[in-house]
């Protein structure tokens, strides 16, 4: 078919496939039109790659700190090209096996750079590809600031940094944020030097600050220098690197500069504007059923205000498929969409932190409650140290969960359901965890705020 589809799906990462996918379940006809390679940043420039190298660098780890677990091991180097490979192997399995996905599917993919040329159609090289419905998915990219101009080998972004043939000697990552301290966590210990420049007074600055704290005093002992309320100012080219100035005149030199100061939306000169739709800074504005200001064309993804992560993509792909197929979903709640920073340690949390909770709420009407993982048995075989902060509304629900140390992300699943089911302390409490599992350790956070705290020290 080359024309009169149901659905139009312009970009083909997270948002935009998972609403192909959708739509063809539901019996659509799609085309989804993308220019470079189904799968978007996450796939093959984000979410993966990034955590294959983490992981990487997580068994560089074990090796060099075998002792402490009474094993003999010589940690011998990195072999980046080793790494690179295994990192690649992941994303083109992956790869393969969502391209098989979409073609099952009997989706229409579209190869090729496409245009908004009315609210209804999409212009791929010259074909006019029509949809009763056109779904805007075209992602972002990475920014920069003035002055700094991404050449790619000494001042990169992070795509450039996923493929390093050699790990650099040292680097300065600008920016604390989720992309910059995930690349510092790896990049120190695949063995490089690395010092974070953050303009902000705390690395990932977006949580809540007790979890600042504790990222910051795990770094420190990790060796991962970082300077944060120190806005960069001047970057020059060295022969052998990079001269960062930041605020006060401090100088600090690496063989790399990581630029990680955030994404902006991929939406210039593809006809956005010029078909009317109304944009804020190039992000699309939409209503809270993703539909922008023209009629039969909605917006997913990271193009859209919010959180940019690929799992809000996926979600609000399947809801505009769904509106579409008018089975009326449920408006997404942004504020139940977990977040995790997968460094070490690992960062995984919901809903408000303490001060949120506090202006929301008001100040006496907030519970607040840190469960050391000091007290968690499988915490302590993996020898790592962290904390889960639990924010409540006094006789109410769980409206926070803070969590940071090792693995810590693998428990969001259980913290995403009691926070969106409005738990109750009491309610969470009375669940039995399995022993030993780090998920104890939100059970029995939940057990100390219940009023009856079992291996909880103060
Ligand atoms: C280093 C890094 C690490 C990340 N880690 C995580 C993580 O761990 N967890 C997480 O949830 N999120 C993570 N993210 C964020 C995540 O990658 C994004 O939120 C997600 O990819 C957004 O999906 P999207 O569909 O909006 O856009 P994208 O994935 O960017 O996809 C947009 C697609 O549209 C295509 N396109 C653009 N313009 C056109 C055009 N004119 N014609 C045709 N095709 C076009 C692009 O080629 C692209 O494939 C990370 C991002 C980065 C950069």
């Amino acid at each position: 078919m080359s024309d009169g589809y149901d659905v139009v799906i312009l970009g083909g990462g997270s948002g935009g496939y998972a609403c192909a996918l959708r739509s063809a379940q539901l019996g659509l006809t799609v085309a989804l039109i993308e220019k470079d390679k189904v799968g978007g940043t996450c796939l093959h420039r984000g979410c993966i790659p990034t955590k294959a190298l983490l992981h990487a660098g997580e068994v560089a780890d074990s090796a060099r700190h075998s002792e402490d677990f009474g094993i003999k091991a010589t940690f011998e180097g990195v072999d980046m090209p080793g790494v690179n490979k295994y990192k690649d192997d992941v994303v083109a399995k992956l790869y393969k096996g969502l391209q098989g996905l979409i073609k099952s599917a009997k989706i229409d993919y579209i190869e090729g750079a496409g245009t908004l040329v009315a609210p209804n159609t999409v212009e791929v090289a010259g074909r006019r590809i029509t949809g009763k419905n056109v779904v805007l998915a075209t992602g972002s990219y990475s920014k920069t600031i003035p002055g700094l101009d991404l050449d790619g080998e000494k001042v990169l972004a992070s795509e450039h940094a996923l493929n390093l043939q050699k790990v650099p000697t040292s680097a300065i990552v600008l920016g604390g944020g989720v992309i910059g301290v995930e690349f510092a966590s790896a990049w120190k210990s695949l063995g490089a030097d690395v010092t974070i420049v953050e303009a902000l007074p705390r690395l990932v600055a977006a949580e809540d600050p007790d979890i600042s704290k504790q990222v910051e005093r795990t770094f420190r002992k990790r060796g991962i220098g970082f300077k944060v309320g120190k806005p960069f100012e001047k970057l020059e080219k060295t022969a052998t690197g990079v001269k960062v100035t930041i605020a006060g005149g401090e100088t600090l030199e690496a063989e790399i500069l990581l630029v990680a100061v955030g994404r902006g939306p991929s939406t210039a000169n593809i006809g956005y504007e010029a078909q009317g739709i109304t944009m804020d800074r190039g992000f699309v504005l939409t209503d809270e059923r993703l539909k922008t200001n023209v009629a039969g064309v909605y917006a997913v993804g990271d193009i859209v205000p919010g959180l940019q992560l690929a799992h809000r993509g996926f979600q609000q792909g399947i809801f505009v498929a769904e509106d579409i197929a008018g089975l009326n979903p449920p408006v997404i709640d942004e504020s139940g969409i977990p977040r995790v920073t997968y460094s070490d340690p690992e960062v995984a949390s919901m809903g408000l932190n303490e001060d949120k909770a506090k202006e929301q709420y008001g100040s006496d009407k907030i519970e607040t409650y840190n469960y050391n993982l000091g007290g968690n048995g499988k915490s302590q075989i993996l020898k790592t140290q962290g904390f889960i902060k639990l924010v409540r509304v006094t006789d109410g629900p769980v409206v926070g969960i803070h969590m940071v140390g090792a693995r810590v992300g693998e428990l969001i699943g259980e913290a995403q359901l009691i926070y969106n089911w409005e738990a109750y302390p009491a309610e969470v409490a009375q669940l039995v965890h399995g022993h030993p599992t780090q998920n104890e350790a939100l059970g029995e956070a939940f057990l100390a705020l219940a009023g009856k705290p079992l291996h909880a020290h103060a």
